[in-house]
């Protein structure tokens, strides 16, 4: 047993061995799982196969900690990069935080790969959003003291109906919490009181972080509320429907081109409803995002002679980008687009 000097306490040397074991052993049944896998035709065979190997890890690997644990910092791993930013934020250098969704990654979509795995289930604590990754759910299991699921923090809103398509159950909750400043700033708030309590040394530095992260975002919220209020037009036709609490906020109009999935196929028939709704509407623009191709945004604006721009979901950033840096950019797309004053 090892007491770092910030009080907490691991058991480092005796716990390390065991794991390796155990992680040898499980890296085997991973490879045997998906070697096997392999041999099946149907994708689905192979995807049901990697949750396997992930189910079998989970469990195996669910106790002990890693010999590569940093003693001074609280190892956070977060699903994405909206939860990645927050835990900084809040978390300060009192954390280390790894996100498991790589830059430029759709993270609807992301696979996990198996050292991910092993990263999960030695994280100290894991800030995630359940529904929103499938495999980050799997993979999360049921470690439960470890976990901090964003939509348990704040209430959620089914998706739009027009959201729904291919399967996606009629009452699903939106995921896209972080697109609402309000919302944002009650996950950072039970984020910062949880590492509070699990990292009982940091309690003078945690509160100084949440409240210069609170002034921001209040502050992000009345630059919303105040640039949206006198708009020309409140209807916004974005390529998939991350923007409903945003929307809802803010007096605005969601009109999803694709359902919840950013890559989601769009039928012609849901194409012409879409055109139609944005003439009616007189839309000028329709929106497409950083992480998806803008040829259905593009068919639908030459449809009805508007222009494309980017609004992003902020499901990952690239370059010196952040989530108040694209926050404030999207407002300014969202003015323009619709002539606010
Ligand atoms: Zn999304």
């Amino acid at each position: 047993m090892i007491v770092t000097l910030d009080g907490r306490s691991s058991l480092r040397i005796g716990g390390s061995v065991t794991r390796s074991t155990l992680i040898l052993n499980t890296m085997l049944t991973i490879i045997v799982i998906i070697a096997e896998s392999y041999r099946m035709r149907p994708p689905l065979a192979r995807i049901s196969a990697t949750l396997a190997a992930l189910a079998v890890i989970a469990s195996a690997s669910a106790c002990g900690t890693p010999a590569d644990r940093d003693p001074q910092h609280v190892n956070v791993v977060a699903a994405f990069y909206p939860l990645q930013y927050l835990a900084e934020r809040v978390g300060g250098d009192r954390v280390r935080v790894t996100n498991l969704t790589r830059p430029g990654i759709e993270p609807h979509e992301m696979d996990l790969k198996p050292s991910q795995v092993i990263q999960v289930s030695g994280a100290e604590l894991v800030v995630y959003q359940r529904g929103l990754q499938p495999m980050v759910d799997q993979a999360v299991g049921d470690s439960g003291d470890r976990l901090f699921d964003a939509a348990a923090a704040v209430p959620l809103i089914p998706l739009a109906p027009e959201a729904l398509e291919d399967g996606a159950k009629p009452g699903a909750p939106d995921p896209h919490i972080w697109l609402d400043p309000q919302r944002y700033l009650t996950v950072g708030t039970r984020l910062s009181e949880r590492l509070t309590r699990l990292d009982p040394a940091g309690k003078d530095s945690y509160p100084a972080r949440l409240a210069a992260f609170t002034t921001e975002m209040v502050a992000l919220d009345n630059a919303y509320r105040t640039g949206l209020a006198q708009c020309a037009r409140h209807e916004i036709v974005t390529s998939h429907a991350a923007f409903g609490y945003l929307a809802r906020r803010y007096g605005l109009t969601q009109i999803p081109i694709a359902g919840l999935s950013a890559d989601e196929e769009t039928s012609p028939r849901r194409l012409a409803e879409i055109a139609a709704t944005a003439r009616s509407h007189h839309a000028t623009t329709i929106f497409f995002e950083a992480l998806v191709s803008p040829k259905v945004a593009q068919t639908v604006a030459r449809e009805i002679g508007a222009t494309t721009a980017v609004l992003d979901p902020i499901e990952g950033v690239t370059g010196a980008d952040d989530y108040l840096v694209v926050m404030r950019r999207n407002l300014a797309t969202l003015r323009q687009a619709l002539g606010c004053r």
